[in-house]
């Protein structure tokens, strides 16, 4: 048999495999038999380990050691999911921050939906009025005076336009300053920012100018700062989480963001705040940076700005900072930041965590748990080091990575999923959607104190 039949025979599978999938798409979920979940549940498995990454089946809590068990996920509503089988999870991980207003909030929905049937994508070319009547919002409800937005489809393209900002900006100048711990995501710009070691080591030189300081040493921010502007090497732009996430739930000293804000004044550097995953009503504000009444120059934002519907991300900035981006638009771009369907979610995502007062309840709901929390963590000190949180953005800080990963697992066989993978358990976070009601909450904290047991 030739190359060319043997390629037409695969394309015919192909098409008989896209096929069955879509039936199984377009078919309701009660009518999912028990032997489509089983072939759905060996197919994924399977497919993982040819196609897409079989690291993935060794890292994921949801696989047993022996890959005979694997919980694929097929549907979700308000604070949970379930899996093909059916069976139920409160979701205390929360897309690690995307599902602030809960699993498709009908409101989305129905935003999302209404506009699909309408347009879902831009022209390009004729005004788009939807990107235009969000970026109004959002000047509306961001500090100080933030007020030109440009979208994006992801975090880490909000901190890329953000770095392309701070240099429009300060051309001559070409030093960032990011923390130990930070998270910004991991394209080469972005990669820059972040802190691990390991995520960064292979792909060295990143983009020139980045140095790190310790988050929450004011002294040592001065000091480089000084040092920079000493040597020539001033500082375009200093970029941080308010709260940092991905590096454990780090809370900074209450004076830090605001002296951080003087020292930027002081040298003339922009202040980039990534909240990305603070932002959007997380930790009982609409946004950080809010607790400590700081404006930054330039913010980004992704996550739950979606609504949990639809990628989405937004950068912000004031006027001094956006109108090097006046003279040519197109000096940065992307095809689909901004189209119809993001923007029609994420004004609905606003227009609910207005209306129903998310950020109020997440600071709630937030000290509830975080109180009933560490009433459960009392007398295990041998494996728990610390609980901390604002919001409902709280972690728990494990002795040992090990624990943390087993402590998860448990969980998560008990239907309860918190974040925590085998290489990086030793702070798992709980996020969950600010929507989670109280029972959910009680039965969290129950569930821990038996997986602590
Ligand atoms: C998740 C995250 C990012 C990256 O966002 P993506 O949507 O994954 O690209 C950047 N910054 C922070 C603080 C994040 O938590």
């Amino acid at each position: 048999m030739d190359t060319l039949d043997l390629k037409n025979r695969k394309v015919n599978e192909a098409n008989e495999y896209a096929k069955k999938v879509l039936g199984l798409i377009n078919k309701k979920d009660a009518d999912i038999t028990k032997e489509d979940a089983e072939w759905i549940t060996q197919e994924t498995v399977k497919d993982f380990r040819d196609y897409v990454n079989p690291g993935f089946l060794k890292y994921r809590k949801s696989v047993t050691k022996d890959e005979q068990f694997a919980a694929v996920e097929w549907s979700d509503e308000g604070d949970c999911f379930k899996d093909v089988n059916g069976k139920k999870y409160i979701d205390c991980l929360g897309g690690f921050g995307i599902y602030n207003v809960g699993h498709r909030h009908p409101k989305v929905v129905e935003a999302v939906v209404n506009q699909m049937n309408r347009q879902a994508l831009h022209s390009q070319d004729l005004l788009d009025p939807l990107r235009a009547f969000l970026a109004k919002i959002l000047a509306d409800i961001t500090p100080g005076d933030l007020q030109y937005s440009f979208f994006t489809n992801s975090g880490t393209e909000s901190v890329e336009a953000s770095l392309k900002l701070a240099k429009m900006y300060n051309p001559e100048r070409h030093t960032f300053i990011a923390a130990t711990r930070a998270f910004h995501g991991k394209s080469l710009g972005s990669l820059s920012g972040t802190a691990k070691g390991m995520f960064r080591k292979p792909f060295l030189p990143l983009v020139s100018g980045f140095r790190h300081v310790q988050y929450g040493d004011i002294e040592m921010l001065e000091k480089t700062m000084e040092a920079c502007a000493l040597t020539g090497e001033d500082v375009a732009a200093v970029l941080l989480e308010p709260i940092q996430g991905e590096g454990g739930i780090i809370i900074p000293p209450e004076e830090y963001l605001p002296q951080v804000r003087a020292l930027c004044d002081k040298f003339g550097a922009l202040l980039i705040f990534d909240e990305v995953q603070t932002g959007m009503g997380r930790t009982g504000k609409m946004f950080c940076s809010e607790h400590s009444n700081v404006v930054p120059d330039i913010l980004c934002l992704a996550k739950a700005f979606g609504g949990g519907i639809m990628p989405a991300g937004a950068v912000i900035a004031n006027e001094k900072v956006f109108e090097n981006l006046f003279p040519n638009p197109f000096m940065h771009t992307t095809t689909f930041g901004g189209n119809p369907l993001a923007c029609a979610a994420a004004i609905a995502t606003i227009n609910i965590l207005i209306e129903e007062k998310l950020p109020e309840r997440a600071a709630q709901m937030g000290e509830y748990m975080l109180d009933g929390l560490k009433r459960a963590a009392e007398g295990h000190e041998d494996k728990i080091k610390a609980i901390r949180g604002k919001g409902l953005m709280i972690g728990i800080e494990f002795q040992e990575d090990e624990i943390g990963y087993d402590f998860s697992k448990k969980l998560f066989d008990k239907g309860v999923l918190v974040a925590g993978t085998l290489v990086n358990a030793k702070t798992i976070r709980i996020e969950p959607p600010l929507t989670i009601k109280k029972e959910e909450i009680d039965t969290v904290i129950q569930t821990v104190a038996e997986a602590l047991k």
